[in-house]
Order: structure tokens, then C-alpha cells, then sequence
């Protein structure tokens, strides 16, 4: 049994204790959470520390496999060069991936972070999840813009499911985004989803290329999948919609749904989202260090306070992120939105990612009963209770 204290203790559900204390099981589990009411009494059996505890966090969207593509690409070359680097850069020695993982999990884990939404498209960085002490959960990515290749990317991402299942990684098939999944590729992962019932997610208006492609079958990325990619685009047919529009409802509606980046959403798309899906079911992960380093542009963040939608935040892979911090991306959201407080950003952070991975059981708030692991924040404006650029996080448990 422990039991910490700590300047302020910060739940993740908006409660903050001062100088409160919580008891702690051998294996990390909550056994209470006592109010002092900000006076702490000395005692020998309670370890007090400098700062604010938070609960672990969760980081909602990640490609621990393209970790080895760390600081590969210069920073704001825009989307489509990005996805033509990725295409020429991705394969490597399996050994070399599978190394970069095991490092990037490490420093996840150092970084506080203790669960995982993570992309896969094989099984590449699987052997690092299974033997780390993160939670994992894979979507197994399916990319098939061609709609003769459905069959054979439908079955490769369930080999690949089915392998780590077997090493005891759960996880489910997804689409990776509109512009590289076709219709019918869509239908299976959709029908997959729905015996399953589990989580989906897609990559989702990360670009305006993707809108091009959908309205009028033109643009940089119709010249991505002719050029990079040597996908022959004739077969496909426009539709005079926007990406989202066009391939939304074709995801079944309820199953959680991570929609990651959302760089370009608007009013009318998430008007348009709420129309064809329950919001309660519907995540919207943050990617804001991938999404500066990729093309130097951020979502616009208030538009998703203001419609009190449920944000994640995730670190998308090193490829495109300078470190895998979840304290890291949630500074670039409070630089970008001040009037935000630190009790919001730490639910995004936390509770709403442990929710989109239905984990909430065990992990995301600091509760009686869970065992969420539990972080440390120093150099922290605990007046304010705000970040400072040079706050830092150590994982306490
Ligand atoms: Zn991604």
C-alpha cells in the first residue's frame, strides 16, 4: 500500500484536490481518494510531492511501426510530399522497425502515457506491444483504393489481427482514410465492424486533397495515386461531395468512431457528422504536433469546445512528431487556445481517450476502484493551473 500527496491532484473528471491524498494498492489500484481540505498533516507514511498529480494519460491515436522514420521528413512540406515520403521510406529491415518501436514504447511509457489507440498495417511493432507495459489497442489498417484489391486487403489486415490476437494484443480492422480505401473495401471493414462491435477509427480531413479527389477527381492527390502509388484513378468515380460526406456513412454507426485530425473541419461538417451519427459515440482526436509538422496548420480548436464535442488527443508516429507526449501536444493546445483551462485539456488527455478505447474501466481518471497509473506534473502554475512551456511529467506509478 502507498499513499502520495501532492500540491494539487487533479482527477481527470474536473475534480481537483488540494493537497489531497491518495492510497494506493500494491499494483496501482485506487483504494481511496481522501479530500484534506488543503491542510495535509505530517506523516511518515504519506509521500508528498512537489507539483500536481494527474491520472496517466492516453494517447489516442499513434503508429508505433513508423518509428523508425524519426526526423526523416523536413518539417511543412506539405500533406501529399509527406504521404509520397512515407510510401518511399516506410519499408525497412523488420529488425530496424521492430527496435524503434521497442525505444518509442519506452519513451511513451517514461512520458506517462499508459494507454494506446495505435495504428498497424502489420505486424511489424506487435512483438514491442506485447512485452510492454502500455496498453495497446490496434486498429488494423486497411488500404486498398483500388476496388480489386478489397479482397486481398480485407484479408491481410485479418491475418494480421488474428496474429496478434494471438499474442494477446486486442484490436480491430479500420479503414485507413478516404482517399486510399475504396467502396467496397469500406463495406467489409464496416461489416467486420459490426459482428465486432469494437472500435473503429480513420484518418479524416487531414487534407483539403482528399475533398478535391471526391468533388471532382482532380488535384495533388489524384497525381499521388497515379504517380507515387500506380493506382490507374479511372475506375473511380467522383461524387461532387466532400471526402467525409462521401465516405461517413458508410462506417457503421455504433461503434465508437475515432476521427483523427480533422485539420479542416467545419460547422457544416460537424453539423452534417451529427446528422448521421450519434455524437456520443463519435471521438474527435487532436493531432496538433503532427499535424504543425506536416503542413503548419492546426484544427480550429474552439470550433469543437464550442460544440462541446468529445476531443482526444493523440501523438500520431515519429514521423511526423518531434516526441511521443501527450504534455507535449496538450502545450501546443493551450498556446494555440489560452482561454482554455488545464481541467478541460487533462479530460481530453485522459477520461476521453480511455472512453474512445473503452478502457474508461480501469483507466483515465484518478477513481476508487481503477488503476489509471499516476503522473506527476512539476514546474506547473499551480495558481493558475496552467503549463509552462518547461513543465515536465515523471510517472509516479
Ligand atoms: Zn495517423
Amino acid at each position: 500500500m502507498r499513499k502520495i500527496s501532492a500540491h494539487l491532484i487533479l482527477d481527470g473528471l474536473g475534480n481537483c484536490y488540494s493537497k489531497g491524498i491518495v492510497t494506493l494498492d500494491s499494483d496501482g489500484t485506487i483504494l481511496s481518494i481522501e479530500d484534506t481540505g488543503g491542510v495535509l498533516r505530517e506523516s511518515a507514511e504519506v509521500e508528498f510531492f512537489s507539483g500536481m498529480l494527474i491520472p496517466g494519460f492516453v494517447n489516442a491515436h499513434c503508429h508505433l511501426e513508423l518509428s523508425h522514420m524519426y526526423h526523416t521528413f523536413p518539417e511543412a512540406a506539405g500533406f501529399v510530399p509527406f504521404l509520397k515520403k512515407v510510401v518511399e521510406t516506410r519499408a525497412s529491415e523488420p529488425e530496424c522497425i521492430a527496435v524503434a518501436a521497442e525505444k518509442a514504447d519506452i519513451l511513451m511509457y517514461k512520458n506517462g502515457i499508459v494507454a494506446v489507440g495505435d495504428i498497424a498495417n502489420g505486424p511489424t511493432a506487435f512483438e514491442a506491444k506485447k512485452n510492454s507495459c502500455i496498453h495497446y489497442f490496434t486498429f488494423l489498417e486497411t488500404l486498398g483504393f483500388n476496388p480489386e484489391r478489397s479482397g486481398k486487403a480485407f484479408d491481410w489486415a485479418e491475418n494480421c489481427l488474428k496474429q496478434a490476437e494471438s499474442m494477446g494484443l486486442k484490436g480491430s480492422i479500420v479503414p485507413h482514410a478516404p482517399y486510399s480505401v475504396s467502396i467496397q473495401l469500406f463495406n467489409a471493414v464496416a461489416s467486420e465492424a459490426m459482428r465486432s462491435g469494437l472500435p473503429l477509427s480513420i484518418h479524416s480531413q487531414e487534407s483539403l486533397d482528399e475533398d478535391d479527389l471526391y468533388r471532382t477527381g482532380s488535384g495533388e492527390m489524384v497525381i499521388h495515386l497515379r504517380d507515387n502509388l500506380g493506382i490507374d484513378p479511372s475506375f473511380f468515380n467522383p461524387t461532387s461531395e466532400s471526402a467525409l460526406r462521401s465516405t461517413l456513412k458508410l462506417l457503421p454507426t455504433k461503434n465508437n468512431l475515432l476521427l483523427v485530425h480533422n485539420v479542416y473541419t467545419t460547422q457544416s461538417d460537424l453539423d452534417y457528422i451529427a446528422s448521421v451519427r450519434e455524437l456520443s459515440d463519435t471521438w474527435f482526436v487532436l493531432c496538433p504536433g503532427s499535424n504543425l509538422y506536416i503542413q503548419n496548420q492546426l484544427p480550429d480548436i474552439d470550433l469543437f469546445r464550442r460544440n462541446r464535442l468529445q476531443i482526444c488527443l493523440g501523438t500520431d508516429s515519429l514521423a511526423s512528431n518531434h516526441q511521443l507526449s501527450i504534455l507535449e501536444e496538450m502545450k501546443i493546445i493551450q498556446h494555440a487556445c489560452p482561454s482554455i483551462t488545464l481541467d478541460e485539456l487533462l479530460g481530453w488527455a485522459t477520461i476521453h481517450g480511455a472512453k474512445a478505447l473503452e478502457i474508461n474501466d480501469w483507466a483515465g481518471s484518478i477513481e476508487v476502484g481503477k488503476r489509471p497509473g499516476i503522473n506527476l506534473l512539476t514546474n506547473v502554475d499551480l495558481s493558475e493551473r496552467k503549463l509552462f512551456p518547461g513543465t515536465r511529467v515523471k510517472k509516479i506509478c
